[in-house]
């Protein structure tokens, strides 16, 4: 179960967002879409186009950590980008494998703009509260964070949406749902492959 499944378990937030009868989820082991797995060492390798992190010893290297983050986190930020206007907004998300999943209505200024470019930046972050000190300069904010990057692919397929939404709930709920083919057409599901990501933290 996710940390957010776990921080969640006993309180029904997603079935109210969803609207889902309780008898028809089924408790799931282990987070993430049943796609082939991506190679997280390359996406965090060095490899990457972004590979410069100026505070070194902030950088998460360890792919466990920042999956962790990435299972551990509330929200995602989604940045995309059309013409020269840039748009950031916070979505629900699940994450498996590379793969992150989202899902939304089908109309929308941010699927008008991934529809145009797909390319998208990501943020998740598990902010831990603040380390106060006497002089305002030195306050610092405990965090992990991620960051990445990757193409945005609206899922027609409908057994891949079944499988985008499930990946969503196992992330806060730790449960899958038997979504009727009914209702995966009223929702649009975004899949997102991550193309390089990278982890930083701090006093954590
Ligand atoms: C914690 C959290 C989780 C969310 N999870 C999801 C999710 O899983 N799926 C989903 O589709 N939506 C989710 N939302 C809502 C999401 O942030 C957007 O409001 C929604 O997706 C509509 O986006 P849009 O681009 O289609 O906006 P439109 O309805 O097209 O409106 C565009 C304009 O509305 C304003 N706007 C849009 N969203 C926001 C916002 N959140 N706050 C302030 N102004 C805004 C912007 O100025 C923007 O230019 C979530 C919001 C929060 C805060």
């Amino acid at each position: 179960m996710s940390q957010v499944a776990s921080r969640n378990r006993g309180r029904p937030v997603r079935q109210v967002r969803l609207g889902l009868p309780r008898d028809r989820y089924v408790q799931v082991r282990r987070p993430g879409p049943d796609r082939a797995p991506a190679d997280i060492d390359k996406l965090m390798g060095p490899d990457r186009t972004r590979a410069f992190m100026r505070r070194k010893e902030r950088e998460i290297t360890d792919k466990a950590e920042v999956e962790s983050i990435l299972s551990g986190a509330l929200v995602c930020r989604i940045g995309l980008a059309d013409g020269g206007e840039p748009y950031v907004v916070p979505v629900c998300f699940g994450y498996g494998d590379g793969t992150m999943y989202l899902h939304s209505a089908h109309e929308g200024k941010k699927i008008d703009m991934l529809k145009k470019n797909p390319r998208c930046c990501f943020e998740v972050d598990t902010c831990e509260g603040t380390i106060p000190s006497k002089r305002p300069c030195n306050w610092e904010m405990r965090y992990r964070s991620v960051i990445g990057f990757g193409n945005a692919t609206i899922v027609e397929d409908v057994e891949e949406k079944k499988k985008g939404m499930n990946c969503i709930l196992r992330h806060y709920s730790g449960t899958t749902y038997d979504f009727s083919d009914e209702e995966i057409k009223s929702v649009c599901v975004v899949r997102v492959d991550i193309s390089e990501m990278t982890g930083k933290k701090f006093g954590s």
